[in-house]
């Protein structure tokens, strides 16, 4: 007998037809002998509704009422699956994130989860009931409703798997596994049968929204054995492993893409000590979040463009922030560009492998790609490119670095 915990996104319990499915995956853990935690997702597409409704109030609503209300969708699923569970003849009730607790800190609507305490629950499972939890929503210091950041019921998922030690944490989603890149994009991607943690990470934080990034770090921290498969169809997924578990490591295992970057350049900034640290100061106190930068000379020598990345609804503020500084910072102007992709290849044999950079400028160049900026590390090498070569950059990528289905 094993303890598991299954995780349902949008789309598995996106009607009530899905919601009787998950009823009966969930039945065929329990028929097994298995004691099962399941925890869902909102209907697909409701939680999208609740935070267009918050923002119909106004730009600035309070936080703490922001996740009462984004939180509910999760609240209308552990009942209806509670119910799917019963009509089956499944000893199973709904726990809300309060009732559980699911303590998070209060960081209102990108919560962390500080505890769980399964006491209770894990009293009940023992006992052959089926415990339905809500993803995403937790109780902070302050008794109020938190939530985890879009995507959250992925960690949700993890920290209930690591709280209740169990075997397995199963995430069940709309495709059969993770794949080398997004397989609604390249018809050619891949599934893989096993991923490192640390590719995984990256390729989350990267863009790649089959897993919320903090689940993967989560399950990395406390050895969680996490797989993610397809709530449609009765395959393998792929299962997150640790590095030695795979003999035949890939130098690139994945790309990831990401729409959500802007792009800003400080033009003709004055070549002198400490001017970054003037520039970047402030976009950090305004919890602006940098990622790529690139420095040039210019002509003179006496002035610099800054060049760097920010998410996309941080654009705004960033410009604001410098606009304010221009005073001091002395430059001439900000040019900005939100129509930019940022693309990156992971893998863990790059630490082994020289020329696998090359090889990507060199499939973009082929194409004519332009490469705005580049960052890299250890394991990944991402560019900024024009948005509107997503998907050739993916495609040409992928077959450069072998990944192409046909060609495995
Ligand atoms: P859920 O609602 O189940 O949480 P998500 O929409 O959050 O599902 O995540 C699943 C989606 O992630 C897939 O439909 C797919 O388009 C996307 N995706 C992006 N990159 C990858 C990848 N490398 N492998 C698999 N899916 C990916
Ligand atoms: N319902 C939440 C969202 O759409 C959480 C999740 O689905 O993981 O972001
Ligand atoms: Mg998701």
């Amino acid at each position: 007998m094993a303890l598991i915990v299954q995780k349902f996104g949008g789309t598995s319990v996106g009607d009530i037809g899905r919601i009787k499915n998950v009823a009966r995956k969930v039945k065929a853990e329990v028929d097994a002998g298995h004691q099962v935690a399941v925890v869902v997702s909102a209907m697909s597409g409701v939680t999208n509704t609740l935070v267009d409704y918050t923002q119909q109030i106004g730009p600035d609503v309070d936080p703490r009422e922001y996740d009462v209300v984004v939180s509910t969708g999760e609240q209308v699923t552990t009942g209806l699956l509670s119910m799917a569970l019963q009509d089956l003849g499944i000893d199973a009730r709904s726990w809300q994130g309060w009732q559980i607790p699911v303590r998070t800190d209060d960081v209102h609507a990108k919560a962390r989860i500080q505890s769980i305490d399964v006491t209770e629950m894990k009293a009940q499972m023992e006992s052959g009931q089926v415990a339905v939890v809500p993803g995403f929503q937790g109780v902070s210091d302050e008794g109020r409703v938190a939530t985890l950041g879009r995507g959250g019921s992925d960690t949700s998922a993890v920290a209930l798997a690591a709280a209740l030690r169990a075997d397995r944490c199963d995430i069940y989603t709309d495709v059969d596994g993770v794949y080398t890149t997004d397989p609604r994009i390249v018809s050619k991607a891949r599934k893989l049968d096993k991923i490192t943690y640390e590719e995984m990470f990256e390729l989350a934080s990267l863009g790649a929204k089959v897993l919320q990034t903090r689940s993967v770090e989560m399950a990395m921290k406390h050895g969680v054995r996490l797989q993610v498969r397809s709530s449609f169809e009765d395959t393998p997924g792929t299962m997150v492993v640790n590095e030695d578990e795979i003999v035949e490591k890939e130098i690139v295992s994945g790309i990831a893409y990401s729409r959500d970057e802007a792009k800003v350049t400080v033009v003709a900034l004055e070549d002198r000590p400490g001017v970054a640290s003037a520039v970047f100061g402030p976009l950090a106190e305004a919890n602006v979040n940098v990622d790529m930068i690139i420095q040039n000379i210019s002509q003179d020598g006496k002035h610099a463009n800054l060049t760097f990345t920010v998410p996309e609804g941080e654009l705004r503020r960033a410009l604001e922030v410098l606009e304010d500084r221009k005073d001091d910072l002395r430059f001439e102007k900000l040019l900005s560009d939100s129509k930019v992709v940022k693309i990156s290849i992971i893998g863990v044999g790059m630490r082994s492998h020289a020329g696998v950079a090359q090889r990507m400028f060199q499939a973009l160049a082929d194409k004519s790609i332009n490469i705005q900026v580049i960052s890299t590390s250890e394991i990944k090498v991402s560019v900024l490119i024009d948005e509107e070569y997503t998907e050739l950059a993916l495609r040409a990528l992928h077959t450069a670095y072998d990944l192409d289905a046909d060609a495995a």
